[in-house]
């Protein structure tokens, strides 16, 4: 046995990032078991439950199998475990570029600075927006991405009241990506352009390459 601090783990892969900033970036994906939420289009049941307890340095070694210096960190929601933060300032000290894709449900203020965090505010159509941690707002640096799933007109409608009344665009960068298989993301893309937003649309690189496949 050991007391070394110790997390657990769905699956750690390497594959194109998807999303956000460093889309198309050869990425390594280290993806913690659990999370407190049920969203309605949650692509990643599977990592509800299960998972292997991996030492933050066995974490570190398998990153470190693959040549980029770019890693996210996901899950699941990858805040649930306490040591996640050793391991984001851990891959920081290694001199990655380091992102963390979290659902915007707990507190983020506690992140390593250097870390690039992109946080969800769960629309009304995820079944999850009273989740939504607003408090996370405040913690959110230029570096930093709020991303919005958005399932219908309605959840478009109310991504642009939240975009208006908490001013993210003066915060950092907004990401509207249209729930993949609910809603057209050519429809969406109509959207934003009608109405002029500051926002960044964007698809799910991953899903279009590989669809719903686990590993990717
Ligand atoms: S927060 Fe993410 S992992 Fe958790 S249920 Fe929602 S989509 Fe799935």
């Amino acid at each position: 046995m050991t007391d070394a601090p110790r997390l657990r783990i769905t699956e750690i892969f390497y594959s194109l990032q998807g999303e956000a900033a460093t889309v198309g970036y050869p990425t390594v994906f280290v993806r913690l078991t659990g999370c407190p939420l049920r969203c309605d289009y949650c692509d990643t049941t599977y990592a509800f439950t299960g998972g292997t307890w991996m030492t933050l340095e066995e974490i570190l070694e398998r990153a470190a199998c693959y040549r980029t210096r770019y890693v996210t960190v996901t899950g699941g929601e990858p805040l649930a475990q306490k040591h996640c933060l050793d391991l984001l300032a851990r891959l920081c000290d290694r001199g990655y570029h380091v992102s963390l894709e979290t659902s915007g449900a707990l507190d983020v203020s506690v992140v390593d600075a250097r870390v690039i965090k992109v946080v969800d505010l769960k629309t009304p159509g995820s079944g999850e927006v009273e989740r939504n941690r607003y408090e996370n707002l405040d913690h959110l640096l230029a570096h930093d991405q709020v991303k919005f799933v958005i399932c219908d007109r309605a959840d478009y409608e109310w991504s642009l009241e939240k975009l208006r009344q908490f001013e993210l665009d003066q915060r950092c960068e907004v990401l509207f990506s249209p729930s993949y298989g609910q809603q057209d993301a050519t429809e969406l893309a109509g959207w934003v352009l009608a109405d002029q937003l500051p926002v960044r649309m964007q698809v799910q690189l991953h899903k279009y390459l590989w669809g719903d496949a686990p590993g990717h």
